[in-house]
């Protein structure tokens, strides 16, 4: 696997394209309209010598800021200087124990950033106690910016979870306030998903902030940009020519987040404003590493490969080795300072999982339980601010029961696995009891009602990606406070389900578009324009009692006896019903009869086909036994839950949700349009959409109905060519690629920014030798590509990074040819042992030194 360039000196350059004037361009990842879109705001007289992008214009005008190259020597004041660090600003929710700021005395020598030792040791050995840091009284950002270098420089997971578990444990052991900031600004997060909190600046913002601090002409800028392509290495170029005559006191990880924090709850008249004052404050203290990272941050594309799983596990090793044990008796989260001490440092072998030692051996045990039941906690309850609380105060022997799955608090949730044939779930199931359910096309919602103690129902609705949708669907509140009422035992319940658009007269369901008309938030009772029914398929809580271990047919049977389908009197509210379904008992005549109905309707999706009761199977004649569990799994795909689509049937196993990102001149009747499209999946690891196939079929009605109401294709075509419009002042369609996309053999008329998600389905996923989508996943030299791709509908629900991405499309491509999955170092949830994978490229890319 290729490594990508270390980051802590010289700025990684990203990929560059040719425009078709010859001149070159980056896909950055924001477009930094403002600036760089024309060089017209440039006040400088052109020089006419060429100029060399690396070496950035300084502004005249610009205050504070000299160039250092002008007067020699960095101007560094020889006494120390009191400077005050930050004003009180109000304490965010997520941060438990506010952290008090501080005068700091600020040393001369604070003028550059520090240098630290590495933090990618073997983390069995390492000692955050020694380990030196600059005289603070809490954690320096450039400390964060030093590991987050460090897990961008390499592509192993085990100097991943080295270097994030070291860092964490030095944060703990010296200031463990830091520790919850400092995981929100490694996860390019800043609350629970739940609480919906966003920075909401544009790309303007921090290309006018970077502009200011460094001085640089706006011109002087553009071509940084069209050098790197990102806006972190822009942000670190531009400010490592430039000192300031008075040195900034240190930037702090606490200080950091609540500017951040600032930033995102700063609303209102002149709140524009003060989100620009915030970006350079930030940004005018930041040196070296600081500012790669804090602009990436800001423009909330982080490039880092520590995902939400990489945190999780790190968190674990964190605690098992920096934490005691705090029962009397001995847990399997801990391992003795006895043991410990007698760890040997890694060898040729032991790096390979080879003749580990027992004391290592003991601590891989100790890490992979506490590993699993940090994500398990996680999953069902996921709020940092809360675990580390716990965590914290009470170690890992407590958490699951501190943390409790928590009416008010998503559970991230189960997922279906993809299957192609009917016949496929006899196969996989071999003949255990299962009942096959209609897949509704509307919006899932997980439901959380909890009888409050002067009787008000408080009711909340999670969607897929547990962000609050409560304020979209007050039909659907005012039907649970209805059900509640009539019913006093209930107490609280979390459910799963669907929600789709009916008819109200009849009950009949409506398509996908008609839900999707639906205001996304602040939607008045009297004012919902599309009537809902809750298809419910789940429980997951109630009256205190948590039935995620439960297998499905008990859950499905409390369901069934506490919560009857009802139908309001009261027209607003929306309707309550069960999943239609058919169980396997019922023989196998009746349950191909329900597929055949199914397939026969328009307006159902297929079937989810689920496991009832907690089994052993053997998926292959050479397997082991293993269990196969039907209890509410969050986060996974197993076979117990598997979504058998329509067009799944004669096509690929699953759709795909890629991202417009380009175009090309349609022909003849489509002469004044776009078409084809050109489509993108999301790669993770380079943080940006790769074009991986030509789109022009499919464009059905469905499509404008999100938009508007449009009779035909060339409509469609129409609508779509407006938006994505060549004009000059254009937000979102440019001849050149302005945008962080890469496009490989794929050459389109004009680049699109990828700012929405289409499903599509194929017939096949291919070997192209033009697509750079997957390039090294399936093979060294050719990427993926999607044979006879078709428009299904726009996927209002998904962020650009929730397409589908390379590593699902991989999947596709070895499932087509019967291999097995790759393990998804993504978000997926997967057990990796401490030492025994990625060896050879833990060696080389170790920055140990
Ligand atoms: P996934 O949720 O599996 O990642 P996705 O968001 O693209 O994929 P689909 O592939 O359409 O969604 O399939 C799963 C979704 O089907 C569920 O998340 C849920 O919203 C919907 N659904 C409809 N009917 C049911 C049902 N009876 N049981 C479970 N899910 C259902």
């Amino acid at each position: 696997m290729s490594k990508r360039p270390a980051s802590s000196s010289t700025p990684a350059k990203s990929k560059r394209t040719k425009t078709s004037s010859g001149q070159k361009t980056s896909p950055g990842q924001t477009r930094l309209d403002t600036f760089f879109a024309s060089s017209h705001h440039d006040q400088q007289p052109s020089s006419s010598k060429p100029t060399n992008p690396m070496v950035p214009k300084i502004h005249k005008g610009s205050p504070e800021i000299i160039d250092v190259d002008l007067l020699g020597d960095p101007v560094i004041p020889s006494s120390e200087t009191e400077v005050k660090v930050a004003k009180e600003t109000p304490i965010p929710r997520s941060l438990t124990s506010p952290v008090k700021f501080i005068q700091v005395k600020v040393a001369a020598a604070d003028a550059l950033p520090p240098s630290y030792a590495t933090l990618s040791a073997d983390c069995a050995t390492f000692d955050p106690e020694t380990y030196e840091l600059p005289s603070s009284l809490e954690i320096p950002y450039s400390f964060l910016a030093h590991a987050l270098s460090t897990v961008c420089a390499t592509r192993s997971r085990i100097t991943i979870l080295d270097t994030l578990s070291n860092a964490f444990r030095v944060i703990l052991t010296r200031h463990s306030q830091s520790l919850l900031p400092a995981i929100y600004l490694l996860s390019n997060t800043m609350s629970p998903p739940y609480s919906s909190l966003e920075l909401n600046i544009g790309p303007s913002v921090i290309s006018q902030a970077i502009q200011h601090v460094s001085g640089l002409t706006p011109s002087a800028l553009r071509k940084l940009y069209n050098n790197f392509g990102d806006i972190g290495d822009v942000a670190f170029a531009a400010k490592s020519n430039t000192r300031t005559l008075i040195p900034h006191p240190p930037l702090l990880v606490s200080f950091v987040y609540k500017t951040m924090y600032k930033i995102a709850t700063s609303h209102g008249q002149g709140a524009a404003k003060q989100k620009q004052k915030l970006v350079e404050t930030l940004l005018v203290a930041a040196k070296g590493e600081e500012s790669r990272f804090l602009a990436r941050t800001l423009s909330q594309n982080l490039r880092v490969g520590a995902v939400r799983t990489s945190l999780l596990t790190a968190l674990a090793r964190c605690f098992v080795l920096s934490s005691p044990c705090r029962g009397s008796t001995p847990c399997p989260y801990h391992v003795s300072a006895k043991t410990l001490a007698t760890i040997q440092p890694l060898n040729g072998e032991s790096k390979k999982g080879k003749n580990i030692d027992t004391a290592r051996e003991t601590l891989n045990a100790a890490c992979k339980e506490s590993e699993t039941l940090v994500r398990k906690v996680f999953v069902q309850h996921p709020d940092y601010e809360h675990i580390l609380g716990s965590l914290i105060e009470d170690g890992l022997e407590m958490l699951a029961q501190k943390v409790p799955l928590t009416v008010g608090i998503p559970i991230y949730p189960t997922l279906g696995t993809p299957i192609r044939s009917f016949e496929e779930v006899y196969e996989r199931l071999k003949g255990l009891p299962f009942t096959a359910e209609l897949k509704y096309d509307g919006q899932r919602a997980q439901i959380h009602a909890h009888r409050q103690v002067d009787g008000h129902i408080m009711v909340r609705l999670f969607s897929r990606h547990l962000e609050d949708m409560t304020s979209k669907y007050p039909d659907v509140v005012a039907l649970v406070e209805e059900m509640c009422g009539r019913n006093t035992e209930i107490q609280s319940f979390i459910m799963d389900s669907e929600i789709v658009a009916i008819n109200p007269a009849d009950g009949s369901l409506k398509d996908f578009q008609t839900l999707a008309s639906r205001a996304r938030k602040d939607v008045r009772l009297g004012d919902v324009s599309a009537d809902v029914g809750v298809f419910v398929f789940d429980l997951m809580y109630l009256n205190e009692q948590a039935l995620l271990t439960h297998p499905f047919r008990s859950r499905r049977a409390l369901l069934r006896e506490h919560f009857p389908p009802f139908v309001p009197e009261r027209k607003e509210l929306a309707r309550f019903q069960h999943v239609e379904s058919c169980d396997s008992e019922d023989g196998k005549t009746s349950i191909e009869e329900f597929w055949e109905s199914d397939v026969g309707r328009r307006d159902t999706e297929g079937l989810m086909v689920k496991l009832l009761d907690n089994e052993t199977v053997k998926q292959q004649p050479q397997e082991r036994v293993k269990p196969l569990l039907a209890v509410y799994d969050a986060d996974k795909r197993t076979y117990a839950w598997m979504k058998l689509k329509k067009d799944y049937v004669n096509g690929l196993g699953d759709s795909l949700d890629l991202v417009p990102i380009g175009a090309w001149h349609g022909n003849g009747r489509k002469a004044q349009w776009w078409s084809p499209i050109l489509l993108g999946v999301w790669d993770a690891k380079k943080g940006r959409v790769v074009g991986v196939c030509k789109c022009m079929s499919g464009f059905s009605d469905n499509f404008y109905k999100c938009n508007t109401v449009l009779p035909d294709i060339d409509t469609l075509l129409k609508a779509l060519s407006e938006r994505y419009n060549l004009s000059e002042d254009s937000e979102l369609c440019s001849r050149v690629s302005e945008w962080n996309c890469e496009t490989g053999g794929l050459k389109p008329d004009v680049y699109f920014k990828p700012q929405e998600v289409w499903e599509i389905r194929g017939a096949e996923v291919t070997v192209s030798p033009v697509s750079v989508a997957a390039l090294g996943l399936v093979s060294s030299s050719k990427g993926l590509s999607l044979r006879f791709p078709r428009f299904v509908r726009i996927r209002q629900d998904k962020s650009v990074e929730q397409a589908s991405d390379t590593v699902f499309l991989a999947n596709m491509w070895r499932k087509q040819k019967g291999e097995k999955d790759l393990v998804d170092e993504g978000d997926e949830l997967i057990d990796v042992d401490l030492r025994n994978s990625e060896v050879e490229e833990s060696d080389a890319s170790s920055d140990s030194g």
